[in-house]
């Protein structure tokens, strides 16, 4: 039995956390946030909630099919079947495929729950520095306190966050130098009315805008207001790191206002987040994830792809190496 320190409470240090701890290894999970999810991430207010990180997943390998057939029996997730369109030459048409998307019901994050609850999770607790100490790992938070000793340290933060974490010079280190993420801002509405708009997901290629969706649409969200979610392009999202909220409204206002075709109703809320580390620039990617030398190792999205179903893989890999090793 080892101890493992696992660092963030996305679905990568979750599903890690969960296959350790069930072949009997202790971990301890330290999240720098106050809730599970990471980028699986819903902003909840009394009467209106919008998904502003993932916007749903899909199901492409035999093995996360299976989880996800068990998380539709838990009832933690469900399909949204939702019919999109894409922006092309200012028009929009449709774009129907044979994809099965899903989304957590009611939240994105609502299946991690079930995992969670029999981890141990230190929330609010983002560690800043690890230390070798007598072969063993320390783990020092924000606060100067420090965790100690630790059989080996998994990191599952998106790529920037993970290389200021692992010691200069280590082999993991090394080969993440040349690999970047993507920044992306999310701006959720909520129209006191309906606006009109007969459409519920759109993929956007204008430069600005990525991708919109009718979040209200989606099952088991309140019905209050009618919601949309949008995504500004990676590219767009660099150049105006510091785009104000007020830019970022009349964008969407913009975009919006063309799809209804008339003006909108009042606004009743809004909410932006700008995701600094929000995607992979890769789609595949053949990173080493395990320094048996120093018992650390690396997981999530950004190791294998840029989707969530890669980081609930990439957790299965890692968690599979620890456990079948000699
Ligand atoms: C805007 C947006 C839209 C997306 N849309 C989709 C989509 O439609 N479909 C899809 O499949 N995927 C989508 N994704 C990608 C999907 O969200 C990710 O693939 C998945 O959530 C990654 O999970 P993870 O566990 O690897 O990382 P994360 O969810 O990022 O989890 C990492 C955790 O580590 C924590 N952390 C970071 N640094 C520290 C530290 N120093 N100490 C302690 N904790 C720390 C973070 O707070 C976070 O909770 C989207 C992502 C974004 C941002």
């Amino acid at each position: 039995m080892s101890e493992f320190a696992i660092i963030g409470a996305g679905i990568a240090g979750m599903r890690t956390a969960q296959l350790l701890t069930a072949a009997g290894h202790i971990c301890l999970v330290f999240e720098k946030g106050p809730m599970i999810g990471g980028r699986m991430a819903t902003y909840q207010q009394e009467q209106w909630q919008a998904d502003y990180g993932t916007q749903y997943f899909t199901a492409r390998s035999p093995e996360f099919k299976t989880q996800v057939d068990q998380w539709l029996e838990q009832n933690t997730v469900i399909p949204w079947n939702v019919s999109p369109w894409t922006y092309k030459d200012d028009s929009f048409e449709p774009s129907p495929d044979e994809q099965i998307r899903y989304v957590g019901y009611p939240c994105m994050n609502t299946m991690l729950e079930t995992i969670s609850d029999k981890l141990d999770i230190y929330y609010d607790s983002r560690i800043e520095r690890l230390e070798r100490v007598d072969k063993k790992w320390r783990l020092w938070d924000g606060n100067g306190e420090h965790f100690d000793m630790f059989d080996g340290v998994i990191i599952t933060a998106p790529l920037a966050q993970t290389l200021a974490l692992i010691p200069m010079g280590l082999p993991l280190e090394l080969q993440l130098r040349n690999e970047k993420m993507m920044p992306t801002f999310s701006y959720a509405i909520a129209f006191s009315a309906p606006t009109g708009i007969n459409k519920e997901a759109l993929f956007i290629n204008n430069g600005i805008i990525s991708w919109a969706a009718r979040d209200s649409s989606k099952p088991g969200r309140p019905q209050t207001f009618e919601t949309w979610v949008i995504h500004f392009a990676d590219n767009w999202t660099t150049n105006h790191l510091k785009a104000s909220e007020d830019l970022l409204k009349q964008q969407a206002l913009n975009l919006l206002t063309q799809l209804a075709g008339s003006p909108l109703p009042e606004i009743q809320y809004s909410f932006s987040h700008c995701w600094l580390f929000a995607k992979n620039t890769k789609d595949d990617a053949t990173l080493s994830y395990w320094d048996e030398e120093n018992s650390i190792g690396i997981a999530g999205d950004w190791t294998l792809g840029s989707r969530m179903e890669d980081a609930w893989l990439s957790a299965n890999r890692l968690a599979n190496h620890l456990l079948t090793k000699p």
